[in-house]
Parts: C-alpha cells; sequence; structure tokens
C-alpha cells in the first residue's frame, strides 16, 4: 500500500515538474535536461541507478532499472515523457509553469500530459524504496525527450541505440488511460488503453501549367488540389474496427444494455450516447485536410499547389489507407508520408490487461474499466520497434465535469491532488501484482 509520504510526494513532484519548463516548441526547441536531472535524482536517492542519455545535448532521457525477484520473468517498461506542449500565459488563469497547487488541485501544463505519471512513477518506486518491496518482473523506467514532436530525440533514439536498456521487455505501460469518464447520466467509465491508430501525416502536391490568370487553362494545379482535397474531406470511410475496438463496443453495448447487429456499429455508437466520443474515432481510418499552399499573385496560376491531410489508420487498414489515397488523389495529384508511424494493437485478454482492470476496481469499485483504442499516438509506438506491446494506463480518479480530454493540451491544464493519490495507489497495486 502507498504510505503517506508517497502521497505527498507524488503532489509535490507533478509541481516540481510542472515548473520546469519543458515545452517542446517542434524542431528541437526544447530542453529536457533539468527535469531528466529532477527525475534521475529522485530514483537514485530511491537506490536505484539511472543512466542520462542524449543524441543532442539538452534532449535528456532517463532509464534504469528495478530488479525483480523472479529473473525469468519477462520485464515491464514503465515509460513517460519529460516535455510538454507549449503554454500561451495569457490565455491561463494560472501561469502554466507555476505550479500552483490552490483549492486541492495542481495547475500547469503537463498536469496532466504526463508529469503526473512521471510523479507516480517516482512516488511509487520510492515508497517501495522505504518498504523494502521488490517487484515479481524487473521494471524498467524511461523518463523521455521530445514525445510532443518527432521522438526522434527521444523514444526513436533509445530504441534505435540503446535497445540493450530495455532486454527483456515484452510489455510497456504509459499514458491516457485509467481516467474516469463521466458519461453524464451517472456511470463512471475508466478506459485502458490497448491500442493505437498509425499515424500518416501527407503532403499532397498538385502540378500543372504555370500562366496568365486571364487564360484558358485545363492544367490549374490550384484547381486539381482543391479537388483532390474535397474528395478526401467528403470521403466515408469503411468500418474497420480492430480487436480492441471491437471489445470496446461489446464491453459498452453490455455495460448499457444496447444491442445493434454486427454491421451496424454506427447505429449501436448512437445507443451509447457520450461514451461513442470513447470509441468513434477509432472504428475507422480518417483523412482531415489541415493546410493549404498555393500561389503568389492573384493574377498568376502557380504551377504547383500544395496541400497536407492528417490521416490516421488502423492496425492492419494501413493498406486499404494507401490505396483508398492513391485513388481520392487521382492521377494528377501526389501524395507522400510527410510524416508515418505504426498503429499498435494490444491484446484485451492478457493477464496484464486483467491486472490493470482488477488495481482500477478496487479503488474505484463504482467504476467500470473498459478497453479502448486511442485516436493518436505515444511513444509506445516507438518501443514497439522492440516487440513491446504497449498500454495506456495512466490512473486518475476525476470528479464530474472534469473534462480530461479538453484539458490534453489545453488552456487551465490541472490535476486534482485526490486524482493523484488515486493514481499512486492504482499504480502501486497494479505494478505489485504485474
Ligand atoms: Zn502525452
Amino acid at each position: 500500500m502507498a504510505d503517506q509520504r508517497g502521497l505527498d510526494e507524488v503532489v509535490t513532484f507533478t509541481s516540481d515538474l510542472i515548473r520546469i519548463d519543458t515545452a517542446n516548441r517542434g524542431g528541437g526547441d526544447c530542453r529536457e535536461r533539468p527535469a531528466a536531472e529532477y527525475a534521475a535524482a529522485r530514483l537514485a536517492e530511491a537506490g536505484l541507478e539511472p543512466v542520462l542519455l542524449e543524441r543532442v545535448p539538452g534532449r535528456t532521457n532517463v532509464v534504469a532499472r528495478l530488479e525483480g525477484t523472479d529473473p525469468s520473468a519477462d520485464a515491464l517498461l514503465l515509460h513517460g515523457h519529460l516535455d510538454v506542449v507549449p503554454a500561451e500565459a495569457a490565455e491561463w488563469s494560472v501561469h502554466p509553469f507555476s505550479g500552483e497547487i490552490r483549492d486541492g488541485v495542481v495547475w500547469g501544463r503537463g498536469a496532466v500530459d504526463m508529469k503526473n505519471m512521471d510523479a507516480m512513477i517516482l512516488a511509487v518506486v520510492r515508497a517501495w524504496a522505504r518498504q523494502g518491496v521488490r517487484p515479481r518482473r524487473d521494471i524498467v523506467i524511461a523518463f523521455t525527450a521530445d514525445e510532443e514532436d518527432s521522438a526522434r530525440d527521444g523514444s526513436a533514439f533509445l530504441a534505435e541505440h540503446h535497445a540493450a536498456l530495455f532486454e527483456g521487455c515484452t510489455e510497456g505501460v504509459s499514458e491516457s488511460g485509467a481516467f474516469t469518464f463521466h458519461d453524464g447520466a451517472g456511470r463512471q467509465l475508466y478506459p485502458i488503453a490497448a491500442g493505437e491508430r498509425g499515424t500518416g501525416w501527407l503532403k499532397l502536391t498538385a502540378r500543372g501549367r504555370a500562366g496568365h490568370g486571364s487564360k484558358v487553362n485545363r492544367e490549374n494545379a490550384v484547381t486539381r488540389l482543391a479537388a483532390a482535397v474535397t474528395r478526401i474531406g467528403a470521403h466515408e470511410w469503411p468500418l474497420r474496427p480492430t480487436p480492441t475496438v471491437s471489445a470496446a463496443l461489446t464491453e459498452l453495448a453490455a455495460l448499457y444494455g444496447v444491442e445493434a447487429g454486427p454491421d451496424d456499429i454506427d447505429g449501436l455508437l448512437r445507443k451509447l450516447g457520450p461514451a461513442a466520443g470513447l470509441v468513434e474515432a477509432t472504428v475507422r481510418n480518417s483523412a482531415n485536410p489541415t493546410m493549404l499552399s498555393a500561389g503568389y499573385k492573384l493574377n498568376v496560376i502557380p504551377g504547383e499547389a500544395v496541400a497536407y491531410v492528417d490521416g490516421r489508420f488502423l492496425a492492419g487498414a494501413e493498406d486499404e489507407f494507401r490505396a483508398t489515397l492513391d485513388r481520392l488523389t487521382g492521377p494528377e495529384v501526389e501524395w507522400e508520408f510527410e510524416h508515418r508511424e505504426v498503429a499498435l494493437q494490444a491484446p484485451v485478454d492478457s493477464p496484464t490487461f486483467a491486472r490493470m482492470r482488477a488495481a482500477v476496481e478496487e479503488f474505484a469499485p463504482e467504476g467500470h474499466v473498459v478497453p479502448y483504442c486511442m485516436s493518436g499516438g505515444t511513444d509506445a509506438k516507438q518501443f514497439s520497434r522492440l516487440g513491446i506491446t504497449g498500454y495506456g494506463f495512466t490512473p486518475l480518479k476525476l470528479p464530474e465535469g472534469f473534462d480530461y480530454q479538453a484539458l490534453f493540451h489545453g488552456v487551465d491544464e490541472r490535476v486534482p491532488v485526490e486524482a493523484l493519490h488515486f493514481g499512486v495507489r492504482v499504480l502501486d497495486r497494479f505494478l505489485r501484482t504485474a
């Protein structure tokens, strides 16, 4: 059981980490080193031997291994990123890097994404050191840089160049799961992530014949691009539920006592009400046009026009995603991946999933654990290259009206102290049984 000092420390560590500004502006503009040194010092105080690793000076990662009692058991990776997305101080009620604790709530950028989990990991490991607790499996702890941009200086670098540190790891646990989702009708759901959609950020290029804007031109690059973008934006993607998404739908349907034919997932989603929000973005691939660029003068037809599309695909549906893009763009518009990351699928019938479920149910008996698939991506994509199956499990018990998902990258990001205490208790229980 987590001790009082562990409960105090998780709050202090969350606040301290928020005060270390690790805003990641992209393109290498971030410095995680002070946060990494802070985390490493807290681990060293608990008797661990953390190593600091950098591809680029200042972009620091921390890795440490806690030895388990059963050397034959597979190891578990516990990872959290140290960087955060930027915050515009003028929009906030408190300074986003103040880490202020007011009325039982810790405020600041990273409070839910994900300095909270970094702090929970530190608090649990330190409580174990005081209590002489050793886990059954080895637990590898990784605090990473650069998750909020390309992961190039963070988890991708670790997976490529420091694979030996993750020897024996078969499963990983990190952000975006086991938080309270209030359905508006009194039910509390605790979605645990067992999969992620893949990332397919696309650059579209249309070429044509440049010329005077007053002349006949049937090879206008802007017209060609606009037509392709319209087709992509209007495309109705077919349903492609993965095993995790199907399991989520089955459990939700049972919980809400609703039914729908296997081919009528959209009908089922309508019957689920607000809870449909947990799955609706992951029943199919998607592609949303986001940026357009062409031309330099109103009366000149440019020879080229460019658009960007945020595409996401489900595990097993990437080939179809590519073929569909070929068809929708047509022969006059080329497309390429500006950035591509794999889709992930983790089993929901594994002992590890069952242990995460049991840990949540023990401390939130009124809650209902359901599996879900993340619509976006995390560092788990990079660690999957090492054969590590990723789960999203950052337990937080949140009061009604506390819109966790809106706080991710949002203004006035904050987390209740009680939620952090719950997180430490649940994480401690899960890791003891893992
Ligand atoms: Zn995150």
